[in-house]
């Protein structure tokens, strides 16, 4: 939050200059209290490519809060990012994501998990050092994890990011570009983010299938991220139409209700499960959902 003085010299808290209004700063200390006492839980939504395989997952935190219930990660994860909270938080989710890795792998089941991290993560020195450490104390290769960032991380500290990005990618952590087209997008940060996949906004994808600009757009997206030998996903697919017309430009993989919305560990367990098990897909037809 943000102190200021006043004429006398003390400082007085303003509470609306930086949008912490008190309901925020209640949440804040609610979050602290639901990480320190593991209530935060991880859900996994499925990547899936073209030809029906498991491309991965990707954890998403879910917080159900004891008095207002579930709170979206857009709203509680601004206000880690705005408080310092962040570096906790995405501690939690590595720790939390790694150790559901390792139980899965011990059953056979070498799914690589998405997770994503903050600008705030990437421009801190000791990240790169801290996920390496992790997956090693975990005993899960640096391959079976993906990081999703996004192109904020180009805009406070560059030198910072590129160095963390390096150490990551040195170590064999795959980092993928999230939300992609959204904000500040510029071709100059796909040159300079070392991504191995891209992720299209699910703004441009919602409407792909009825709108002609947008279908533009992602066509070009794919064929770009084509040329300089990026994989393509695209996320928030809801229907078989938009699934087809991805299929037709190129995409190499879908995120969205269509295949499954993000599910708690469990279900995503008998869901790797019964997709290891389940016959190859129909050519053409679109992913079978899990029975
Ligand atoms: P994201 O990384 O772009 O995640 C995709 C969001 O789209 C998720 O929202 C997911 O539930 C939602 N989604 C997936 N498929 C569909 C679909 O077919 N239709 C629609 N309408 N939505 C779909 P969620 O879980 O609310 O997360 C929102 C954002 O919060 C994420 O966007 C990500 O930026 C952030 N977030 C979530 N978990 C974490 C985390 O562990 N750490 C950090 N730093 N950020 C996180
Ligand atoms: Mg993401
Ligand atoms: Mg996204
Ligand atoms: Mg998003």
């Amino acid at each position: 939050y943000q102190a200021k003085r006043d004429r006398s010299g003390v400082e007085v808290y303003e509470a609306t200059r930086d949008g912490n209004t008190p309901d925020r700063l209640g949440l804040l200390g609610d979050l602290r209290r639901a990480l320190d006492a593991g209530d935060i839980e991880l859900h996994y939504q499925p990547k899936v490519n073209f030809d029906g395989t498991v491309a991965g997952l990707e954890a998403l935190v879910r917080w159900v809060h004891p008095e207002r219930g579930k709170v979206s990660p857009d709203e509680f994860i601004a206000i880690a990012e705005s408080s310092g909270l962040m570096p906790r938080l995405t501690d939690y989710v590595l720790e939390t994501a790694l150790g559901q890795v390792a139980r899965w792998r011990a059953r056979g089941l070498t799914v690589p998990v998405a997770v994503n991290v903050s600008p705030r993560d990437v421009h801190s020195p000791g990240f790169a050092g801290s996920v390496a450490a992790r997956l090693a104390r975990h005993g899960v290769p640096a391959g079976a994890l993906q990081l999703e960032i996004t192109e904020h991380v180009l805009l406070e500290d560059p030198h910072q990011a590129a160095s963390t990005l390096a150490a990551l990618t040195g170590h064999g952590v795959r980092m993928s570009l999230d939300d992609f087209g959204t904000g500040y997008s510029s071709l100059v940060h796909l040159r300079r983010l070392p991504v191995s996949e891209l992720k299209i906004d699910r703004s441009f994808v919602a409407r792909l299938a009825v709108d002609t600009e947008d279908a533009e757009i992602v066509r070009c997206t794919v064929d770009l991220a084509h040329s300089l030998g990026l994989r393509v996903v695209a996320e928030g697919v809801e229907d078989d139409e938009t699934w087809e017309r991805l299929r037709d430009l190129g995409c190499d993989a879908v995120q969205g209700w269509l295949v499954s919305a993000a599910m708690p560990p469990a279900e995503a367990t008998s869901w790797l499960l019964a997709r290891n098990g389940a016959p190859p897909p129909v050519e053409g037809a679109p992913p079978a959902l899990p029975g």
